[in-house]
């Protein structure tokens, strides 16, 4: 295959070898890759970034079979140093990448989780951490296989409009009939049910304009992570630091 040019965000990057490095990158154009980046750690001038996590780099590289694919430039973009310098935006920031890279199967192209990301980098500044990564989380997973059922009964199929009972484990809304299928749901307001429809439903930047109470928005945070750590079966380690700030 011809040498492709694609753009992409770092999601992580090591050392490999002796000289070189290995990065996975979040791409516009061929979704998660891997970017094997030889005598990187030489400063040779093909390489004009430090390919910093979750920094925004344009590739050019000669696609392989395998995950792993040979870089042979890179340019820097964009380093988002406003979600640098501030201890809380770094960890969200950071989180987003760990999560894309755990929930995102390789060569899985999907243009609206790299345009997801990317939104959310440049509204950064204007909006709430919490709104923020609420946000990022349920249109990741709805825009994922891991779509939480928030509509209807995902027993009886019957439409929760008002309260009802959230099952982290069985992936969505149970009705006040239903509850017991999974007795670890938790009890949950037609304000949050409302809330997380809006987020997921909602483009940008109207997404922006709901302000949930933090009493709300807590709840939310609560459910998103619950059924995250449980479909992912991982805790995702840059959460433990943001978890400091949210
Ligand atoms: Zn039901």
């Amino acid at each position: 295959m011809a040498v492709q040019k694609d753009i992409g965000f770092i999601l992580r990057s090591f050392n490999f070898r002796e000289t070189s490095k290995i990065a996975y990158i979040y791409t516009r154009q061929r979704g998660k890759i891997g970017g094997l980046f030889k005598g990187f750690r030489l400063k040779r001038q093909h390489f004009s970034t430090p390919l910093d996590i979750f920094s925004l780099n344009e590739f050019v590289y000669y696609p392989s079979r395998s995950n792993l694919h040979l870089v042979s430039a890179a340019e820097l973009i964009d380093n988002y140093s406003y979600l640098r310098d501030i201890p809380s935006r770094f960890y969200l920031a950071s989180y987003m990448m760990e999560l894309v890279d755990k929930i995102m199967p390789f060569h899985y192209p999907q243009e609206e989780i790299f345009g997801l990301i990317k939104v959310i980098f440049d509204n950064f500044s204007t909006y709430s951490l919490a709104n923020s990564l609420a946000i990022f989380q349920i249109k990741i997973l709805n825009l994922t296989g891991f779509r939480p059922s928030l509509t209807t009964c995902l027993r009886c199929s019957h439409a929760v409009e008002k309260e009802g009972y959230f099952s982290f484990r069985l992936g969505g809304m149970l009705c006040l009939k239903c509850f017991s299928a999974d007795p670890q749901a938790d009890k949950v307001s037609a304000d949050i049910i409302a809330s997380l429809r809006y987020m997921r439903d909602k483009d940008f930047p109207q997404v922006y304009n709901l302000k949930p109470s933090p009493s709300t928005m807590n709840s939310i945070l609560k459910m998103l992570d619950a059924f995250i750590s449980y479909h992912l079966q991982a805790r995702l380690r840059s959460k433990i630091f943001l978890e400091v700030f949210v």
